[in-house]
């Protein structure tokens, strides 16, 4: 010990217009066109591709607006479900460049890569090598990295080159670059806190690096305090690891107690379809099937099967489940019912993902679209607002598993998924 210690190196990678390069990616027509993607609850856009950024639209957007700018762009909602499953695909990728990452959103992430510069040679050959393999998993995907020794000054530095940029802000130009650089481009400085700022005539964080902490501390407290080290290049964050959970499982308590298999059935439909739309959002998938069985006396039961690979598609969970069913006596009623999903493992799930262009089987593809369509009409019209006709069934003789949870009735949303 007692050497210099070495030095902290963050990376930080931005997917470039992440939403609309996915559709230009599914849909080659799409490609060179203004896409906008957007909508929904809040009404603001998204994303949208650089074409359309030309035309002056940007994120946040209200979607009025930006209609107003480029009439002519292709408007489309956001589909969720597949934007995560790429998302799964990059995080694969990371996971090979540094054991500490972390997702901060769909489509950025912080790379701990202290330490790790030395296996590629350098932080720019890694950063130019992880462009390359976020490239060739996802079909051609671009993203821009930035790195810097602390966490925000990575953001920044991933911002400085987009699209499909490369920023390497080294130790010895922390100063320099930190001395012009607007105090809005500090993470956490809004518009108000700005404004104050520009009455004092503190623009740059050079200015507010001039400034004493007490100065600071005294006028905006805590907020004052971060922006005071944040100029001076002093930011302890740590990256956080994504810690996955452990299994995900959905489980009903039955108004009424039964052994009616038909019902079971039904329910063991709904939950399926709920764990498997949450693993897809999570881009996860498990090995592991669980049902859980409580008896009108209380006896619990929990059968597993475990699967010779993982798993995240409705209809697999579904049988799996319905199987370890099927294979249960039913000595008395049941009163509770319920299915879950674990044994997951990093990387993407080997099914309904970007792999089906690989080419498994015919009917994994098939259901994995089914999957995402119904995904994400869920997404668009609120969960519930899609069915599987298996379940209409049991609400017509008013004993299945809709109508208790999910409010009045069955919308028949007159739509058509898309793909
Ligand atoms: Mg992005």
């Amino acid at each position: 010990m007692g050497g210099r210690e070495r030095q902290r190196w963050i990376m930080h990678m931005d997917m470039d217009a992440f939403f609309a390069s996915i559709e230009q990616k599914d849909d080659p027509s799409l490609r060179g066109l203004p896409v906008i993607v957007g909508g929904g609850h809040r009404g603001v856009v998204s994303t949208c591709s650089y074409e359309a950024r030309r035309f002056g639209v940007r994120s946040a957007m209200p979607m009025s607006e930006a209609r107003r700018r480029c009439p002519n762009a292709v408007f489309l909602r956001p589909r969720m479900a597949r934007y995560a499953e790429v998302s799964a695909l990059v995080r694969g990728v990371l996971g090979d460049f540094s054991p500490r990452v972390e997702m901060a959103s769909v489509d950025e992430a912080y790379l701990d890569a202290t330490g790790m510069e030395g296996v590629f040679g350098s932080v720019e050959a890694m950063g130019r090598r992880l462009k390359q393999a976020v490239r060739e998993a996802t079909g051609g995907l671009t993203c821009s990295v930035g790195a810097a020794p602390v966490k925000f000054l990575a953001k920044i530095a991933s911002e400085q080159r987009k699209p499909d940029g490369l920023f390497i802000l080294g130790p010895e130009g922390v100063e320099a670059f930190l001395l012009d650089l607007p105090v809005t481009a500090v993470p956490g400085v809004g518009r108000t806190f700005a404004e104050a700022l520009a009455r004092l005539g503190v623009s740059t964080c050079g200015q507010a690096a001039r400034l004493g902490g007490e100065f600071w501390r005294k006028r905006f407290g805590r907020q004052g305090e971060l922006l005071h080290d944040r100029a001076r290049g002093i930011d302890p964050r740590e990256v956080q690891p994504f810690a996955p959970p452990k299994s995900e499982s959905a489980e009903t308590t039955l108004e009424e107690d039964t052994r009616d298999r038909d019902v079971l059935d039904r329910w063991l439909l709904r939950h399926a379809e709920r764990v498997g739309a949450s693993l897809r959002r999570q881009g996860l998938a498990g090995r592991t099937v669980t049902l859980k069985v409580k008896f009108e006396d209380f006896r619990q039961v929990t059968r597993q099967v475990t699967l010779p690979r993982r798993i995240c598609g409705t209809e697999a969970i579904y049988k799996t489940a319905r199987g370890i069913l099927d294979a249960l006596e039913l000595p008395r009623r049941v009163r509770l019912i319920g299915v879950g999903v674990s044994g997951f493992e990093e990387g993407p799930p080997e099914q309904g993902s970007l792999l089906a262009e690989a080419g498994p089987a015919a009917e994994d593809a098939r259901l994995g679209r089914l999957d995402r369509a119904v995904d994400s009409l869920c997404e668009k019209y609120g969960r519930g607002a899609v069915t599987r006709g298996r379940l209409l069934e049991g609400k017509k003789n008013g004993d299945g598993p809709d109508g208790r949870e999910r409010g009045p009735g069955v919308r028949q949303p007159g739509v058509t998924p898309r793909r």
